[in-house]
């Protein structure tokens, strides 16, 4: 890489996701000001390939992986400025694994703006924080799984209030918790967020251009959001093949946690609690995900997302295994370098400036030393170990 006037060129063998395909081509990236500026053919060999930085569309940058959000929200009253630091130093790994973009799926509790306030000054300083859509909270109703830690509504017209401040707030989605946790006795979720609202919510979240994404395990609320059209259905364990089909029809993504889900599992079982939940969750997501693998006649379903739920109990932020249990599950590697780069990107609304290398784009790269395409799935678990370096607006990482 040669610098030269602020202009920096970059030979490389880069990724194109074209329509129903990836190829490779070897290019020279000319990149100023952050930005891809051209991109030339050139014939001789490069020493790296390169892709697009992966966008994590399920995290939590204020849940540090606590085991419960109890002791989550204790963390963030009474040790705030630990918890920045923290925090600040989960982004930068992040970025070194390669994860230059992020969708925060909401804070727990209510006393969170300090801590998003760190994030942006630990930008401002030069450190590196992945692009981050924030949800500045999320919202539920008495009786919702982890309302305590939500923003509860008890009127449409509070509803709307909230959704005009999330707005105002700067966010770029709004998440909802529309149903309970695990009843165990009879194995179901029940859907408790009035409809009404919900129709309130999907009205004035369109209109103001936030996304919607709704988090929704049961067969009730997967087909509610299927009714009302969201965009995105958070985990969807029990989606049955008729509501995959009727999700990729609508185009609507699905985040489906799997390294949340297993992490949960692998800390019940070692703790000797919650394992009857947990498992009963994370068979219920091999499924769901193995039916959709091969939902149109062996060829996957078409809107993955690549959402691991970082933050949330024991499941680390600067992780790649949600990629590698998505190929073991049987989703192609070429599938799932789509979900987490363009599909991440469109479903975040910025497919106009990143999940693609394109002229125009930001310069958010992975330079790896092997192509990520040919490697089998037990390297997939050692993803990491393949990347050289990464580039976030077009500086350089470093380890
Ligand atoms: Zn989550």
């Amino acid at each position: 890489m040669k610098d030269s006037a602020g202009v920096r060129t970059v030979p490389v063998d880069a990724i194109a996701f074209l329509q129903d395909n990836v190829a490779w081509n070897r290019v020279s990236f000319c990149i100023q000001d952050g930005k891809i500026l051209s991109c030339e053919s050139r014939n001789d060999p490069a020493q790296f390939f390169v892709t697009p930085g992966f966008v994590n569309c399920h995290m939590h940058w204020l849940m540090l992986g606590e085991p419960t959000l109890e002791r989550e929200i204790e963390l963030m009253k009474n040790r705030p400025d630990e918890m920045i630091d923290i925090m600040v130093e989960n982004a930068r790994s992040t970025v070194l694994k390669g994860i230059t973009a992020c969708c925060d799926k909401g804070p727990p509790g209510l006393e969170t703006h300090r801590i998003y306030q760190g994030l942006r000054t630990a930008k401002s300083c030069g450190l590196p924080v992945p692009k981050t859509l924030v949800s500045t909270w999320t919202i539920s109703v008495d009786g919702a799984f982890a309302s305590p830690l939500s923003r509860r509504v008890y009127s449409q017209n509070e509803l709307e209030q909230v959704i005009r401040e999330l707005h105002e707030t700067g966010a770029g989605i709004m998440k909802i918790i529309p149903e309970s946790g695990l009843r165990l006795a009879q194995f179901t979720y029940d859907w408790v967020f009035p409809e009404a609202y919900f129709a309130v919510a999907r009205e004035m979240t369109a209109r103001l251009g936030l996304i919607l994404a709704i988090h929704a395990k049961g067969p009730e609320s997967i087909g509610m959001g299927l009714k009302y059209s969201v965009d995105c259905i958070e985990h969807a364990t029990e989606a049955s093949v008729t509501q995959l089909k009727e999700m990729q029809g609508k185009g609507i993504y699905l985040s489906p946690t799997l390294e949340g889900l297993w992490c949960r599992l692998n800390y019940a079982t070692s703790a000797g609690s919650g394992v009857a939940t947990a498992a009963f969750e994370w068979g219920n997501a091999t499924q769901m995900f193995r039916n959709a693998v091969v939902l149109n006649n062996g060829k996957p379903f078409t809107h993955f997302l690549f959402g691991s739920d970082a933050g949330s109990a024991c499941t680390p932020h600067a992780s790649l295994r949600e990629l590698y249990l998505m190929r073991k599950l049987g989703l192609p590697a070429e599938d799932c370098l789509r979900a987490a780069m363009v599909n991440g990107a469109r479903f975040m609304k910025l497919h106009g400036s990143i999940g693609q290398l394109t002229p125009g784009y930001c310069a958010d790269m992975i330079f790896w030393r092997r192509n990520p395409l040919e490697l089998d799935v037990a390297d997939w678990e050692h993803l990491d170990q393949y990347i050289a370096a990464v580039m976030l607006d077009g500086n350089l990482i470093e380890p």
